[in-house]
């Protein structure tokens, strides 16, 4: 988890060929999974926006923490979006397989820490789900981070907002139609559903995107540029790459099991 970044091409497993892999691999086995989804997002931003900013915010991590990015596949999660076109959902029972027999597979040649990276919240129940079998069945030592909302947290956030045409800019700005910004539904009442569908103690499930925004997006992205795209990059990816550092150090030390074996091997 120490070692110094090397200098590969990439950081995306796929870009990479296999001595390259099982070398990088063997110095740091650590991979990052990009989570995200592909629906709706108006008239300016791309289908794939949520999965664009997991992978271009997974790579900046990787290339602090020294990991390799896998391919989590584009889709998600996300049936409250299939009212618009512009969406494809998988089910939970679907996502949860792809994600565990993906990282599994990494597993088998040595990946030992898992870092999920998600920035679609539909995602969240079928990645907990998973996280527990790759840890419990595949010994993975495995860290979840909500992305999405460490960027909330930073910048502030809204379904087709700022923050993300900011991710998708810092991915490849040739996708991001400022100019074709059109129809944001109302802040306020989008606020206040996002608020009381965010909260630790109630959850109410909602059939449709519809309720939050009728237009299907809020926010007001018309100032974003690619300068404060790669500012939000360089402290999202920062951030993350800090706190995952320290807490997946913290879980070495504690693992259950792992720790204590490991104990028990010295005295031995
Ligand atoms: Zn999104």
């Amino acid at each position: 988890m120490t070692s110094k970044p090397d200098k590969l091409p990439s950081r995306y497993f796929v870009d990479l060929t296999q001595p390259e892999i099982a070398a990088q691999l063997k110095k740091n086995p650590l991979v990052i999974l990009p989570a995200g989804s592909v629906e709706q997002h108006g008239p300016h931003l791309p289908a794939g926006t949520d999965i664009f900013a997991a992978n271009v915010i997974a790579h900046a991590v990787a290339e602090r923490m020294d990991g390799l990015v896998l391919p989590g596949g584009p889709l998600g999660v996300t049936p409250m979006h299939m009212p618009f076109e512009g969406t494809i959902t998988l089910t939970p029972g679907t996502y949860q397989q792809v994600v565990t027999e993906t990282c599994s597979s990494t597993a088998r040649h040595g990946a030992r820490y898992l870092l999920v990276l998600n920035w679609h919240e539909g995602n969240i129940p079928s990645l907990a789900i998973a996280a527990e079998s790759l840890h419990r069945d595949h010994g993975m030592t495995v860290l979840t981070v909500q992305a999405c909302y460490v960027a909330a947290e930073m910048f502030g956030s809204e379904h087709g907002g700022e923050i993300e045409a900011l991710a998708v800019l810092a991915w490849r700005p040739d996708l991001v139609h400022l100019d074709r910004i059109e129809g944001s539904s109302d802040h306020t009442h989008g606020r206040k559903w996002d608020k009381l569908r965010r909260t630790r103690a109630y959850q109410p499930v909602l059939r449709d995107i519809r309720t939050i925004a009728p237009s299907g997006w809020y926010g007001a992205p018309e100032h974003a540029t690619v300068e404060k795209a790669r500012r939000m990059l360089d402290g999202i990816a920062g951030a993350i790459a800090k706190e995952a550092s320290e807490i997946f150090h913290l879980l070495d030390e504690a693992q259950g099991g792992t720790a204590e074996i490991k104990h028990l091997k010295k005295a031995s």
